[in-house]
């Protein structure tokens, strides 16, 4: 049985939709149907961005210290109810539900709680000269979002920009809605007052287009496509909002001549494989030394095929399905065009892999491409596809890296830290890790080129949602 949502969180209730019509989310690994969410209409949009309006001044009034409190209530409710979200996000998106508690869940619980605590080590105002400069909200945030890591995704615009003062109006990604119709329970039953957060459920060009245009949103917060980003963006500037952008990406893994390099193809690995492949920021370029390709090659093949595509209730799955029937056939035709344009298959494949009828699985494949023009080594595939490429040296490496309309990460590996370090000032990424360093959720997230405008994650993400205003003062400071 599907479970069914027909209504929308406007203005601190839960309404019908103007219109009848549902959504199907779709269960990747079992195709079947998982739920049915309201198909959101531009009225339904409009009132949500009117409650969202009207509830402004308050809350921007309100004392920091009450907003944190509720950011501190959310937190302790996504903790309580983290178990049925991993759940529910592992049936949405398809990733295996323990990899999904941890990363899924447990990943936006962690800003929760950092926002709250941001609340108290944040420097809201300063005195410059006869100036007191002061952040203040921007205002009325549309934020629009995708389904890879949907409840992340949902975070790390709805928590810094509540903190900061503003409302919002979500629209979430009509592929994985549910996870976040339970944050909005949590967000209502925390006492966050009426229209300071609003669901609206719905495709893009209809609900998101209204936050993208709509007079009364000063801001609009996109992650997902680059098509999409470009779209909002445009309607955005008819009333010259704020736009906040993250987008593609075809982020390249640089292993230098003296680097390990069993380590540094195991550590791309696993970062192109991550979801599937469906991350923004996945190290889906291996560029080695042109006298090691082969070896290269066969290291990440072994590594890739350890990777066992299940579904994402069983307990042994590594590897879960691509989130959509449309997502696995474009892999697929990708992982086709590769082979066609020359490169070499060595592992994987376009076949379903064996065992796995059901679901829209697709094999983890390794592809060995001499052409870094090649369609597949410029396109961002968001599919368990890695491309292995030659370089010739530290320059030829960075030129390789840098030719690509994207700029959202990579890596670098190298035998010695400096080394690395010089290579990683050169890429035009926003994010670099050198030799597998972990991932840190305070750091800047964001990109560069066509990966996007502005900067996600910790006092970054905070600042995004916040304007100064120059107030002078008589007396000098
Ligand atoms: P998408 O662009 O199709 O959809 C993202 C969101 O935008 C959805 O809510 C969708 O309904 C909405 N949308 C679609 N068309 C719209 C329009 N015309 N106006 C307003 N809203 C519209 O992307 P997706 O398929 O959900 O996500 C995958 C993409 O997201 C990939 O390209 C991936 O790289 C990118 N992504 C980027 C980041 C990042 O932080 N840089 C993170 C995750 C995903």
């Amino acid at each position: 049985m599907a479970l069914i949502r027909n209504q929308l969180f406007i203005g601190g209730r839960w309404v019908a939709p103007v219109r009848t019509g549902f959504i199907d989310v779709m269960d990747p690994s079992t195709d079947t149907v998982f739920a049915r969410i309201p198909e959101g209409a531009a009225a339904d949009a409009e009132a949500a961005v009117a409650a969202a309006h009207a509830a402004f001044d308050a809350w921007s009034r309100t004392p920091l210290a009450e907003r944190a409190g509720c950011i501190e209530r959310i937190a302790a409710g996504l903790k309580a109810r983290s178990d049925e979200l991993a759940h529910v996000i592992a049936c949405e998106v398809g990733m295996p539900k323990k990899l999904a508690a941890r990363v899924q869940v447990g990943g936006p619980l962690w800003h929760w709680n950092n926002y709250e605590a941001l609340a108290r080590s944040f420097e809201w105002e300063r005195r410059v000269g006869n100036s007191l400069v002061v952040r203040e909200p921007i205002g009325v945030v549309g934020a629009i979002t995708p389904w890879n890591f949907p409840l992340n995704q949902i975070t790390l615009k709805v928590a810094p920009a509540l903190l900061a003062g503003c409302t919002v109006v979500l629209k979430p990604s009509e592929v994985a809605p549910i996870n976040a119709f339970i944050l909005a329970e949590i967000i209502e039953a925390a006492g966050v007052p009426a229209g300071v957060f609003n669901l609206v459920t719905g495709y893009g060009p209809v609900v998101g287009e209204v936050l993208a245009s709509d007079p009364r949103v000063d801001m609009v917060s996109f992650t997902g496509s680059t098509r999409a980003g470009r779209r909002v963006a445009e309607l955005a500037a008819a009333t010259v909002k704020k736009v906040a952008l993250e987008l593609g990406g075809k982020s390249a893994s640089v292993v230098l001549d003296d680097a390990d390099l069993a380590a540094a193809v195991k550590g791309t690995v696993s970062s192109c494989l991550l979801n599937s492949g469906q991350t923004c920021s996945a190290h889906t370029r291996l560029l080695v030394p042109r006298a090691r390709l082969d070896e290269a090659a066969q290291l990440a093949a072994t590594a890739a095929s350890a990777m066992k595509p299940g579904p994402a209730l069983a307990e042994d799955s590594r590897l879960g399905p691509l989130v959509s029937a449309a997502q696995r056939e474009r892999v697929r035709d990708y992982i086709r065009r590769g082979v066609a344009e020359g490169a070499r298959l060595a592992c994987g494949g376009a076949e379903p892999p064996a065992e796995l009828e059901q679901g829209y699985f697709v094999q983890p494949t390794v592809l060995v491409c001499e052409d870094s023009r090649a369609t597949v080594a410029q396109e961002e595939i968001f599919g368990p596809v890695l491309v292995v490429l030659p370089h010739d040296g530290d320059e030829d490496a960075i030129r390789i890296a840098n030719d690509s309309p994207y700029g959202l990460a990579g890596a670098v590996w190298a035998g010695n830290e400096e080394r690395a370090l010089a290579v990683a000032r050169r890429l035009r990424t926003g994010q670099v890790d050198i030799n597998g360093a972990a991932w840190n959720p305070r750091a800047p997230f964001g990109g560069y080129k066509q990966s996007g405008l502005g900067r996600e994650n910790g006092e970054y993400g905070l600042d995004e949602f916040l304007q100064y205003k120059a107030i002078q003062l008589r007396q000098p400071g």
